[in-house]
């Protein structure tokens, strides 16, 4: 199948911050063929034309998400990190079921699709049922099977045994790719943590971990192996491979040189990070060494959004703070973190950017808002989207060339059943208490 769309403008989703006025983009078979003005495209042939009044974007990408838990979205408001667990949120994934997963992703993916995030990277239970979650919304997942030491659930080894079969044995389609979550090295023995990793180098898999999140958690394992957490994994043989590290808030110089040297990435998180008080991470400093970095929201239980867009603007805020200066993030980078940049990070370069040879993953944003005005210059749009654009002005998204938002609603799923679905099962996790 053969589509041209025409736009207002193409956002690329590139490091430069390319915005291409007057633009068409072709797509072939889910694949993007042609980029550039409308005015030197090709003949269309027989294409279908797609014409789209605003800017076209590449899908975004998350690079850290935990999204089924939007079943506990806004509980237990304000409790220390430590209680909201204990309290709250374990008692809750005790009584979880695989059924409640799967409903709450759908609901969650059809979320994400409609504020034009196509692909997000989970790590949560029942990781073959967020894959069919998001078979069924038409999103993509790169679905870490969490490793944790939980009880109920089997050792750590067979853990680790059943995440390497469900890895190998994905169809490699692009929709859903397994990787390894083993969640943290605060939570984990060390032999575990480089027997995954070693699993995972050995299949080319993501291994996506928790690192440094909060100031705290390093403080028993820099007391009894002299490390800090990184030099940690780096000692342990952890590192190497496609790793994915979530947070690396509280880093410093050297640690940062060894994500540099070991090219670890970064799923940087700054709305969960700022709800929960654990500190602004060094995206500056990391950039600036070369250290991939990619946006992600974090669970909807800590953020407590999915809106990766509204994330892109905090973290254009939050680097400018904490560098005390304007120009620590520019828009571009900021945009850049939730598309081209958070495919490098999470290993996929088939995704994030609106160029040939990707993925056919596009967002419609309607500019024909204030929001969007002035545009005296085809970066303020770019300008716009960062500052003062909202997810809530996505109209269309498609993922390799199928739609599955039109006008603001995901037409692969019942969004408005999903929501009465998961509100139940939410109050029955609660449990008689509430
Ligand atoms: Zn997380």
């Amino acid at each position: 199948m053969r589509q041209r769309f025409t736009a207002r403008a193409v956002v690329v989703g590139d490091h430069a911050g390319t915005v291409v006025p007057d633009a068409a983009v072709d797509v072939e078979d889910g694949t993007l063929t042609w980029v550039g003005p409308a005015a030197d495209a090709p003949d269309a042939g027989d294409a279908e034309v797609v014409a789209v009044p605003g800017v076209l974007l590449p899908g975004l990408v998350n690079a850290h998400s935990h999204a089924p838990m939007v079943l506990f979205r806004g509980q237990a408001e304000g409790l220390p990190l430590a209680r909201w667990l204990r309290e709250v949120i374990w008692p809750r994934e005790a009584r979880l079921t695989p059924e409640d997963v799967e409903v709450a992703m759908t609901a969650a993916s059809a979320e994400m699709l409609r504020g034009g995030v196509t692909t997000s990277v989970e790590m949560y239970f029942s990781p073959e049922r967020i894959a069919a979650a998001v078979g069924r919304t038409g999103a993509r997942a790169v679905v870490a099977t969490p490793l944790l030491p939980l009880p109920g659930m089997p050792p750590l080894a067979e853990q680790l045994a059943d995440a390497v079969t469900l890895a190998t044995s994905a169809p490699g389609d692009g929709a859903v790719e397994y990787g390894i979550g083993p969640h943290a090295a605060y939570t984990l023995p060390l032999p575990v943590l480089r027997d995954a990793a070693a699993a995972a180098r050995e299949h080319g898999l993501l291994l996506h971990l928790h690192v440094a999140e909060t100031a705290g958690e390093g403080a028993d394992l820099l007391a009894t192996h002299g490390l800090s957490v990184p030099a940690l994994l780096a000692a342990h043989d952890v590192l190497g491979g496609r790793v994915l590290a979530a947070h690396s808030v509280h880093v410093d110089d050297g640690d940062l040189e060894l994500w540099r040297e070991y090219d670890v990435a970064v799923a940087h998180c700054p709305a969960s990070n700022a709800k929960l008080a654990s500190g602004i991470a060094p995206v500056r400093a990391m950039l600036d060494r070369g250290v991939r970095v990619g946006l992600g929201t974090d669970g909807p239980a800590s953020n407590d959004g999915l809106d990766l867009l509204a994330d892109v603007r905090l973290a254009a805020g939050l680097a400018r703070l904490r560098e005390g200066s304007a120009t620590a993030l520019t828009a571009a980078e900021a945009f850049w973190l939730a598309t081209g940049g958070a495919a490098d990070a999470i290993g996929r370069p088939d995704l994030g950017q609106v160029a040939v040879g990707r993925r056919a993953d596009l967002v419609h944003v309607d500019t024909r808002d204030l929001a969007f005005e002035p545009v005296l210059d085809p970066m303020d749009l770019l300008t716009h989207l960062v500052w003062s654009g909202t997810s809530r002005l996505v109209r269309d998204t498609w993922v390799g060339g199928r739609q599955v938002v039109r006008d603001g609603v995901c037409t692969t799923v019942d969004a408005e059943a999903l929501r009465a679905d998961v509100a139940e099962r939410a109050t029955r996790l609660a449990g008689p208490a509430g």
